[in-house]
Formats: structure tokens, sequence, C-alpha cells
């Protein structure tokens, strides 16, 4: 063991940068802390302007052959990736665990196979890409999907592995090479994923991950001129700086951000079914971008609904996230908790009341908290809280559904409860929102395009998309006459 090993349930994880192939240490360092317990993980190698600059150099370096290299070798390698993925599952899912507070049995069974599945998925649609070719006046038109170059991706704390593959891996297929930038509050499992694309053949300088601070090794590989992409999810104030950056080398960017998003409960809806969607928007303690922390009901129900819902919210179970019993676990980190419980007293103090929670636990948990009594055009209503935080307000008719459900600055998602095919199309076609669930929730298949609307999000990933946007796409356009072997 080194010192710069850590280690967490007896898996090791380097502490340093992966650049150019090789793990690279920084001379400062900042702490990694467990969200279970407070505890402390161990140190991070903490990235500057010049492992920013290393690493896109390397990422430079390693371009052009990463670029020539056959679309089916480089399929092939990425299968390989998500085959040591689920080679190594247990051990991603325990450190993500321990690193973000999120349960391990989603990491088990949902969220790791999922990491595997990123890669397998952009590897074989990299293989169907294509456009037929045609003619223009006796022309042949040919349309074909070139790598962009160094692409940046810079990625949040709530699905660490999940969200930075879901970029990685279509970034990859096309035949970028990659700077990735983890998140400072979960930090591990992206280290673990270099030792993975290590062993599975990636080529040095392919793919290229820097820890560190948004503020200062994020700033410096956003503003990089050789950066070819950004792709972000995290923050809308952070998405204004990059978007700012990018400006600068007008480097295309996209971006996946916030949600406020809502819940419409009609009256005409299986009532057991919409207290199980909203029950559900408390999971991962909240810290999901697309929840629907808005209910909106119609008011003819809207007391039942309460009722129903507070009995199902009373029986989840909060507690240590190994634990396979929890339901929710606890926040990130101690800033995230101020932030949580200062937008639910700000509420109270405004006249909210609080049906359920309203308060702190023990450590990093917060109590799952409903909020009615709140208007529309207040901060509780209006800001994304990221926590285990929903609204209630009621609605009279279809109109006012809609109104309110499009009264706020985001568009990243939608749910509808609805028995009625009719109304659901027609609320559906009203909505701003990137997805729309109609009597389900998180459904999500890669081959669907994913964003957000407004302040939710520029551009979609997902499919073509995801390609739409790392390719820089090209038309050759070939006259039939001028050739020697037509004479
Ligand atoms: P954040 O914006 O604080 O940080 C996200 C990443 O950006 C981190 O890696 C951080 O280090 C980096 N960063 C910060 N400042 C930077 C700068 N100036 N330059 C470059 N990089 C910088 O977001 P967060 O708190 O980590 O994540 C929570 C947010 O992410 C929520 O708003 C949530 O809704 C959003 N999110 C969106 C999606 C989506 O797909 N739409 C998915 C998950 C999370």
């Amino acid at each position: 063991m080194t010192d710069h090993t850590l280690t967490v349930a007896g898996v090791a994880v380097d502490t340093r940068h992966w650049i150019g192939g090789e793990r690279v240490a920084s001379a400062e360092t900042f702490t990694d802390l467990s969200p279970i317990d407070g505890s402390t993980l161990g140190e991070i190698s903490r990235g500057t302007a010049t492992e920013a600059a290393a690493a896109v150099v390397a990422a430079k370096a390693a371009f052009p052959g990463w670029a020539a290299t056959p679309a089916a070798e480089r399929a092939r390698i990425l299968h390989a990736v998500a085959d040591g993925v689920e080679k190594r599952l247990e051990d991603l899912a325990i450190v993500e665990t321990t690193d973000n507070g999120a349960l391990l049995r989603s990491h088990r069974r949902g969220v790791m196979p999922r990491v595997a599945h990123n890669f397998r998925f952009f590897a074989d649609w990299l293989l169907r890409l294509g456009h037929d070719d045609f003619d223009t006046r006796g022309h042949t038109n040919h349309v074909s999907w070139d790598p962009a170059g160094p692409c940046v991706l810079i990625t949040p704390w709530n699905a660490p592995l999940m969200l930075a593959t879901w970029k990685v891996a279509p970034a990859l297929a096309a035949g970028n090479t990659v700077v990735l930038k983890p998140a400072e509050w979960s930090p591990l499992t992206a280290s673990l994923l270099a030792d993975i694309a290590a062993e599975a053949g990636l080529p040095a300088g392919v793919l290229n991950i820097v820890q560190g601070y948004g503020a200062e090794v994020g700033s410096a590989l956003v503003s990089h001129p050789d950066v070819r992409r950004i792709s972000f999810t995290g923050s809308v104030p952070t998405a204004k700086h990059i978007a700012a950056s990018a400006a600068a080398n007008l480097t295309p960017v996209s971006l996946e951000l916030g949600g406020k998003s809502p819940l419409l409960v009609f009256a005409d809806a299986d009532l057991d079914l919409a207290v199980d969607l909203a029950v559900e928007q408390y999971d991962n303690a909240g810290q999901v971008c697309l929840a629907a922390t808005r209910i909106l009901v119609e008011e003819s129900v809207a007391e039942e609904f309460t009722s129903r819902f507070t009995e199902k919210a009373a029986l989840l179970r909060q507690g240590d996230p190994r634990d396979e019993s929890t339901d929710i676990g606890p926040g990130i980190h101690a800033r995230q908790l101020e932030k949580i419980d200062g937008f639910v007293q700000r509420a109270v103090a405004a006249g909210a009341r609080a049906v359920i929670g309203g308060h702190r636990g023990d450590g990093l948990y917060y109590a799952p908290t409903l909020l009615t009594d709140v208007a529309q055009d207040s901060e509780i209503v209006q800001e994304e809280v990221f926590g285990p935080v929903l609204t209630l307000q009621t609605f009279t008719s279809e109109e006012e559904a809609v109104r309110l459900a499009n009264d706020t600055r985001f568009g990243l998602a939608a749910t509808l409860a609805t028995g009625d095919r009719e109304r659901a199309a027609r609320v559906t076609a009203q909505l701003v929102a990137g997805t729309v669930w109609v009597n389900c929730f998180f459904v999500r298949d890669l081959q669907a395009p994913f964003g957000g609307s407004r302040h939710s999000g520029v551009g979609r990933e997902g499919g073509t998309w995801s390609f739409d946007f790392y390719c820089d796409l090209k038309n050759t356009v070939t006259a039939p006459k001028g050739w020697r072997d037509h004479g």
C-alpha cells in the first residue's frame, strides 16, 4: 500500500490523477469524506491548471491514433471496459455507496449494471450510425461522423459513475479522447474506471481523469483552447460559468442541469399509483435531477391523496445505505444539508406547513419532507432543493394544472397520473419538459433523447443525439467525372 492508495471495504483506490496512461500526483490534496458517518476516506490529488493542461496535452496526443482506430475495434475495447465494470461490480458498488451515500442495493442492481450498459450501448450504436448516401444531379453525397477531438467531461456527485460514463462512452465510441473531471465530493469510482479502462486495453491518453475542485482544475479545463467539446452535468450557476468560458473559444457545450419537475395528479388517476409515484421522489434522498418535487393534485382528491401519501411515506426506512432494507440514505455533505434545511426553514417562515418532516435527522440525514401552503412564486416552489423535500399544491382545472406545471424557469421532466388517455395527450402536448412520464417514472432508455428545456439544459444525450454532439458531421460530395479509371 502506497501513500497514494486509500482502501474502502477492502477495495484499493488510487487517489491520483490518470493522465497519459500514468498516475500523476499533485502537491496539494483535498479530503474525501463518507456521508454515511462523516469519516475521512482519504486525501485526493487536488488538480490545478498544470494538471488540466497536461491532461489536455495527453488527450490531444492520443487523438489521432484513437480517431484512426477502426470503429469495430473501438467498439471491441468499449465492450471490454463493460466486461471489466461487470467483473468489478461489487467493488464499484460499495465504493460508490461509501463515497456518496446512495443505496448499495441500487448500485448493485441498477446503477452499476447501467454503467456497463452505457459502454455496450454506445459501442453498438456507433456501428449502426449512418446516413444513406444520396444523389444530387449525379453527384454522390456521403455523410460521415468524424470525431471532434479532445472532450472535457464534467460531472456531479449524485450518480457519479453512471453520469460520467453516459458521457465517456459515446465520446470514446465516436473516436474522441477524453478528460473527465469527477465531482470533488465523490471522486473515487472514476479512479477505479481508469484501472478498468487500462486493463481493457484502452490506449494511454484516450481517457484521462483529473481530480479536484471545479473552480480550480475544472475552470482551467473548460477554458482550454484545444478542447473540442465540453459536456457538463451539474447546476445552473456552474453551467453559466462553463458556457461563458466555452464561448471564448467557441467550444460546443452540452449542458444537463437542474430541475423542479412537476407530478400532476388528476382526480381520474389511480390514486395508489399516484401515491407510489410521489413517494418514489424521495429516492436517492431526493438528490435526483429528474425528481418530480412539485406535486400538483386536483383539489377534489387532495385530502385523500395526502393522507395515503403520508401513510406510505411513513413506511420508508432511513438509515445506513449499505443496509439492504434502507430506502433513504444520507445527503452527500454537510453543506448540502445546510442548504436543504435553509430552503425548508425559509419556506416554513413564509407560511408553509410541514405535513411530514421539515427537519434534520442525525448526521447527514434529512427527514423526508412534504410542504403544503406554498405560494407559486415562493422560493421553495421555484428553486431546486436537491434533497428529500416535496411541495404539494392543488388545482381545480386542467388549464390551471398545466399553467402551474410550466411556471418555473426549468423544463427537465414532468410526470402525469391520469386514467384518461385523451387528457394525457392534451396535457403532454402543452408541458415544457425534456421527458414526460405518464403513469410511470424513471423509465429510461439510452435510445431516447434526454435533456432539458429552458434552464434545465442545452442539447440532448442518448442514441444518435450523443453522436450528433460528439462528432463533426461531414458531407462529402463526389462528382461522377474526373476519374482516371473511367478514362
Ligand atoms: P455543481 O454545478 O456544483 O458541480 C458539478 C461539477 O462541476 C463538479 O464536478 C464541479 O467540480 C464542477 N465545477 C464547479 N465549478 C466549476 C467551474 N467553474 N468550471 C468547471 N467545472 C466546475 O453541481 P453539483 O452540486 O455537483 O450537482 C448537482 C446539480 O447537478 C443539481 O443541480 C442537479 O439537478 C444537477 N444534475 C443534473 C442532471 C441532468 O442530467 N440534468 C443529472 C444529475 C445532476
